[in-house]
């Protein structure tokens, strides 16, 4: 469980489950491969992706967490700004 202090300021924090604050990205490949097993527990799930994404619920910016050699780096590798629409 970790802390992120968004850029607009709120403190985001992803220690509780579940939580609206950390999104698992998965190709469809990856998707794919993984909806070929009957069950699978969360925990398998969860060292398949290859990306993790934190929302802040303030701004909705996405601070996208690359995993590299089995452990989600603990820098951003990009953040997005929500435009206006
Ligand atoms: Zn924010």
């Amino acid at each position: 469980m970790s802390h992120l202090v968004c850029r607009c300021g709120e403190d985001m924090w992803n220690g509780q489950t579940p939580n609206d604050i950390e999104y698992w990205v998965y190709s469809d490949r990856q998707l794919d491969s993984i909806l070929e097993n009957d069950s699978i527990s969360t925990l398998e799930l969860s060292v398949k992706m290859n990306y993790n994404v934190w929302k802040c619920p303030k701004c909705s910016r996405l601070y996208v967490f690359e995993r590299k050699n089995g452990v989600i780096e603990s820098k951003a590798v990009k953040i997005y700004r929500l435009e206006e629409i």
